[in-house]
């Protein structure tokens, strides 16, 4: 049977004070999947959602097999409603601290208790300091060709050197289009590198970038410090990761030697009752495995908490034997 379908509204609730089965904190891809298996196995659960989810500047998503396409925000709202017919509580908001036991404090005061955490709070994505990237940022400045490689293939493509990672993005967007130019801006490219980016056939521009070329509301070029002007159709950049995990590590979960949270196959950190999920914990996190992610949480807390249950019931059960004994 399912449990109360009454919590659609939870929004506009005043009150979120209470005792939790779970509360995830983040309520997209993985927050939501977690949610809903876990109001599904008649858990008592609340998610606290900021509202800032990562690809929220993208017009369409892509690669999440029967929704490619979907605009992001129309995947969250259909999960929204999803977990809203489990009587899963969303609560708008920003979590500030988890203490032990757990207590979730809210930006502004509310305190919920829950029995088990699921931190699935995304990262942010830093973006180069160059006119023009942070305006066309998930347009036709890109940085996943899974994402939206499709989309611009065969077009005049850039790779903005500003990180060391843009070398191998370079050479994985050489599979959508022959036309791709490398921006040296700020690195040092390695005999090595150019070697394996000329042999694929990719340009090499040395040169530091002034701006984004901006026409009409679309990336028109790519302007260099010494004026030439680069014509280009999108531009890619490897940005720099920050996980969202200050909750995490304040509550103690220690990083593995790669510099994010260390948590086994099913996203239980190293500290008791504590899960996470989805970009938090792994930045090559797309919408479709945050959202499975989430999944193998909400089944190892659930199975965590049967056998706290079953444990509990168990010393009942003996009680009253050993009472009259
Ligand atoms: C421009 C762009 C386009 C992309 N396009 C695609 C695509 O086409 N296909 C694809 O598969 N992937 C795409 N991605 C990657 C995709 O965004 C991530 O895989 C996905 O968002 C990860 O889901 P998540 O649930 O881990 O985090 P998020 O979706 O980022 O959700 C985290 C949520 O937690 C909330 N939160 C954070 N801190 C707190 C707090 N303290 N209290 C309460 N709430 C909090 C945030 O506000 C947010 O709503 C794209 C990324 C970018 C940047």
């Amino acid at each position: 049977m399912i449990k109360a379908m009454n919590s659609h509204d939870a929004d506009a609730r005043p009150a979120v004070d209470g005792r939790y089965d779970v509360v995830v904190v983040g309520a997209g891809a993985a927050g939501l999947n977690a949610a809903l298996l876990l109001g599904r196995a008649r858990r008592e659960v609340a998610v606290i959602d900021a509202g800032e989810p990562r690809n929220a500047p993208a017009a369409h998503m892509h690669g999440f097999l029967s929704r490619d396409g979907l605009p992001p925000a129309t995947l969250l709202e259909l999960g929204r409603a999803e977990i809203a017919r489990y009587g899963v509580r969303l609560v708008r908001g920003r979590v500030e601290e988890i203490e032990h036991g757990f207590s979730v404090r809210l930006e502004g005061g509310p305190v919920l208790a829950a029995r088990r955490v699921l931190v699935a709070t995304g990262l942010r994505d830093e973006l180069p300091d160059i006119p023009g990237v942070r305006e066309r940022w998930g347009r036709d400045v890109l940085h996943c060709p899974y994402c939206h490689g499709y989309e611009v293939g065969d077009q005049p493509l850039a790779v903005l050197g500003t990180h060391t990672g843009a070398v191998h993005q370079a050479l994985l967007l050489r599979q959508w289009s022959d036309d791709v130019v490398f921006l040296t801006h700020t690195l040092d490219l390695s005999a090595h590198d150019c070697e394996r980016l000329e042999a694929r056939g990719l340009r090499i521009v040395e040169g530091e970038i002034d701006h984004l070329v901006v026409e009409s509301g679309r990336l028109r070029g790519i302007e260099l410090v010494d004026g030439r002007v680069l014509p280009r159709a999108a531009a890619f950049l490897f940005p720099r990761m920050v996980p969202h995990d200050e909750l995490l590590t304040r509550l103690g979960c220690a990083r593995d030697d790669t510099g994010w949270i260390a948590t086994d196959r099913t996203g239980r950190t190293g500290v008791s009752g504590v899960w996470a999920a989805g970009n938090v914990i792994d930045p090559r996190a797309q919408v479709v495995t945050a959202a499975g992610m989430g999944a193998a949480a909400a089944f190892a807390i659930n199975a965590d908490l049967v056998d706290e249950d079953v444990r509990h019931a168990v010393e009942q059960h003996r009680a009253p034997a050993a009472a009259s004994g």
